[in-house]
């Protein structure tokens, strides 16, 4: 799972200067693909935001399989230059400059528009009670103005809806973060905050999101931060980002999963996914086998009280055995819940994630995260996949 090489861009090209180069305001919702540049979008006037919650927010047309709409409103800092990194998995990598402005790339799988905030604020200000959004979400990326921005927007937010009726959490950039700003995202009214360590072991992540892409993160300084966000939003309210099948064994990512559920967090798990135009859209996509494995035991140790040194591997470091009995396996993964998107909780249940994140991690053909309750004909299709005889009723 060797990512490529990033190609050199071109001095004309580089920290978005060919966008800047014009004078053009930005109007109202700007679509990926427009291709028009748009060098003043920027935070924390203009956010990006997932397609799934623009659909839900009613700013954009379209429909989601099988899905009425998102619970989390996903929120993505922007700027013409976009973020500083490399990270080899990342549609918004820094290498691609060389080829697409900032604003017209994708996520993972999926177009993220960008709107003014105040017009989004608008919108879910009327009625915050009524909101289908149980959670908002603030993405940093790396950017020296991340952090100050990253306050901006989420005073703008708390100042006009309470975050009781609609919690927020941080997806940090550890990169360039202090203790005093993860302080200051809870002094603002954040509820929870989160590293996207993505990466499940230090070698990954220098390979995939360090020196090995020049991309500036560090696996130690991730760490420190998300001890620091343990220490300040207290057990539950912390937690990682966490990205299956980039060469991990299924005993490496699990015992992280571990770790982290020691240390009073949890852990929000994606299937990787080869992105068109990343550095790494040469690999395969986490085998379904592999990927359900991985979300029945972490489901098991997060929320089961099931620990990694219960459960059984092979010399692959699969996952043989989940260290309960039968029964009680195949009432968990007939309930289905195990295999739903993780992430922040919502106002269901703690086990059901705000975040569904529709379609991030696969596509609706061969879904790897159910962003909603999966039905009898994708558990049957789930025990396939998980290659044991566990029998649906
Ligand atoms: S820091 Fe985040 S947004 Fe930036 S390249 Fe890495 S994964 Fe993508």
């Amino acid at each position: 799972m060797e990512p490529r090489a990033p190609l050199k861009t071109p001095a004309d090209r580089k920290n978005g200067k060919h966008v800047k180069a014009n004078d053009i305001l930005p109007q109202g919702v700007y679509l990926p693909n427009n291709n028009i540049m748009a060098p003043y979008m920027k935070s924390p006037e203009y956010v990006q935001l997932s397609t799934a919650a623009a659909i839900t927010l009613g700013i954009m047309g379209g429909r989601m399989h099988r899905c009425g709409c998102t619970r989390c409103l996903n929120l993505l800092l922007t700027y013409p230059e976009g973020c500083r990194a490399n990270c080899a998995y990342c549609g918004l990598a820094r290498h691609r400059e060389a080829d697409r402005d900032y604003a017209d790339r994708n996520f993972i799988r999926v177009d993220w528009p960008a709107v003014p905030m105040a017009d989004i604020i608008d919108i879910v200000a009327s009625d915050p009670d009524n909101s289908p959004f149980h959670r908002m979400c603030i993405s940093m990326i790396t950017h020296p103005r991340s952090e100050d921005d990253t306050f901006a927007v989420l005073k703008q937010w708390t100042d006009k809806i309470d975050p009781e009726a609609i919690p927020v959490s941080i997806l940090s950039n550890p990169t360039t973060m202090t203790r005093d700003d993860v302080q200051k995202t809870k002094d603002l009214g954040a509820d929870i905050f989160t590293v996207a360590l993505d990466a499940a072991t230090p070698e990954l992540f220098d390979t995939t999101r360090g020196k090995g892409v020049q991309s500036p993160h560090k696996w130690s300084k991730y760490w420190d931060i998300m001890l620091e966000a343990r220490d300040i939003f207290g057990p539950q309210k912390f937690g990682a980002h966490i990205i299956v099948g980039m060469g991990e064994t299924e005993h490496e990512v699990l015992q992280l999963v571990q770790d982290i559920v020691e240390l009073g967090g949890h852990s929000h798990m994606f299937c990787f996914f080869p992105e068109q135009g990343s550095l790494m859209d040469h690999l395969p996509a986490t085998p379904r086998d592999q990927w359900r494995r991985v979300q029945l035991a972490r489901y098991l140790i997060d929320y089961r009280d099931v620990r990694v040194d219960q459960m059984k591997f092979d010399e692959f470091g699969r996952v043989l055995d989940y260290g309960i009995p039968e029964a009680e396996l195949a009432d968990i993964v007939n309930d289905g819940t195990a295999f739903r998107t993780s992430g922040c909780p919502g106002k269901f249940q703690d086990d059901i994630s705000a975040c569904d994140r529709p379609y991030g991690d696969s596509p609706p053909s061969d879904i790897a995260s159910f962003p909603f309750q999966p039905v009898k004909k994708d558990i049957k299709k789930i025990r396939k996949q998980l290659k044991i005889p566990v029998e649906v009723e």
